[in-house]
């Protein structure tokens, strides 16, 4: 028989929103008149901007002639793309990040997923407690959390450093010492982000027990506090401890486009070996390159007309955001997170589950959310909404909310 890869038959069930999704459509089954409004999984909305159309269609037309067509884009992506990122995210926010540092990639989920290859087979991982539920999923398959506990929603080998109000959605420095510390800011689900001082504490721990940190910056774009950096080389000392994680999907609208990078700087060495070099290895080998239409796009981003019209479709989002917060916190809700990030976490009342809150708003208000228990342990009694709908649903959703007795 041929052996398979055993870690997936510990997985639990399905990935949170393949069940989110399927109680959505069995509910809508069985009531074909309910209106419902979907506030659950973090997908954008907003048509993309027309500068970022403008540079597809460009593109596209360069691809159906020979004089301009493009075959295979470099693994680790073009220059013009490399450069303004360098440009534009980091030399413009005093980071020194360079661009064979940066490696594009179709997207932050892919990364975040596949960055546990450049370590070890028993490499302790220690995440947020709630956190995007990918970092853990990955390890797991690649068997380094060992055994999971359905009961208890906790794998024996990951530390959990709980993210709650009681911390103020700060967690502690892990107790046992971690080999990977995945930090998420602004962080999905809770919708908090850490502030400067915060971060600098990971990073100076990181350096001291030799641990790395894979910073996910995924919402960087929400970000309006002054005190809350967008990338972890603001923090000193970050290129010798950190990788970050950026996706063009939450800034620009790309979740079907696909594109994001991955900044692995040059400093960053375990075990003798240089952490880029082994992910320009692995890039090359596993990866043929982001498309050269989407890469243009991308770099369009950074044009004037780009930024000024993504920055628009952000305020969109964080409009919706403070309707979604202060509904909620109107109808006597207890809400965190929605000013740096297009998540609302809440309080989920009466001491009701995540997933009886989830039935509940469902099947009252035909509201979609998504349990926080789904996110860890931690996100127990936990609620989160987004803000990547529609001005007019967020409205209407938090009227629907307001109005029930619960
Ligand atoms: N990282 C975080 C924290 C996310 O919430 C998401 C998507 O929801 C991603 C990464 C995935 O981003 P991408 O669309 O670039 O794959």
């Amino acid at each position: 028989m041929t052996p398979i890869n055993e870690n997936f038959g510990k997985m639990p069930g399905s990935y949170l929103f393949s069940t989110v999704a399927r109680k959505v459509a069995a509910y809508a089954a069985a009531h074909p008149e309910a209106e419902i409004i979907r506030l659950g999984i973090g997908d954008v909305t907003q048509p993309l901007a027309p500068a970022v159309i403008a540079a597809l269609h460009k593109a596209v037309d360069e691809m159906g002639s020979a004089e301009t067509f493009r075959g295979y884009a470099p693994d680790l992506g073009y220059s013009f793309l490399r450069e303004a990122i360098a440009e534009n995210d980091f030399k413009a926010r005093g980071c020194a990040v360079t661009r064979d540092e940066i490696f594009v990639s179709d997207g932050a989920k892919s990364d975040s997923a596949n960055i546990q290859e450049l370590f070890g087979a028993d490499a302790r991982i220690a995440v947020c407690d709630p956190v995007y539920p990918v970092y853990v999923d990955s390890n797991a398959m690649a068997g380094r959390c060992g055994d999971y506990d359905a009961a208890a929603g906790r794998w024996s080998r990951v530390i959990y450093m709980p993210t709650t109000a009681e911390n103020g959605f700060v967690p502690a420095l892990p107790e046992e010492t971690p080999d990977l510390i995945y930090l998420c800011s602004p962080n999905n689900p809770t919708g908090t982000a850490l502030k400067k001082h915060e971060l600098q504490r990971f990073v100076d721990y990181a350096n001291e027990v030799g641990a790395v940190i894979l910073f996910d910056a995924a919402y960087e774009a929400y970000i309006v506090e002054e005190d809350v950096p967008h990338s972890i080389y603001e923090c000193e000392g970050a290129k010798t401890c950190a990788i970050e994680l950026r996706s063009f999907s939450k800034n620009a609208g790309f979740t079907g486009l696909r594109l994001g990078y991955t900044v692995v700087p040059k400093a960053l060495v375990r075990g003798g070996a240089s952490l880029n070099a082994m992910w320009a290895r692995r890039h090359g080998t596993k990866f043929n390159g982001a498309p050269y239409i989407v890469q243009r796009a991308g770099e369009a981003v950074y044009s004037p007309e780009g930024r000024a019209e993504i920055r628009e479709q952000i305020l969109r989002y964080r409009k919706n955001a403070a309707v979604i917060r202060d509904g909620l916190a109107n109808a006597g809700y207890t809400v965190f997170g929605g000013v740096n990030s297009p998540y609302l976490w809440l309080r989920t009342p009466d001491g009701m589950s995540s997933w009886e809150f989830f039935d509940w708003l469902l099947s009252r208000v035909n509201i979609v959310g998504t349990p926080g228990s789904g996110f860890g342990p931690s996100g127990e009694g936990y609620f989160r909404l987004t803000a990547f709908g529609s001005y007019e649903n967020s409205v209407r959703a938090m009227e629907r909310i307001g109005a029930v007795r619960r």
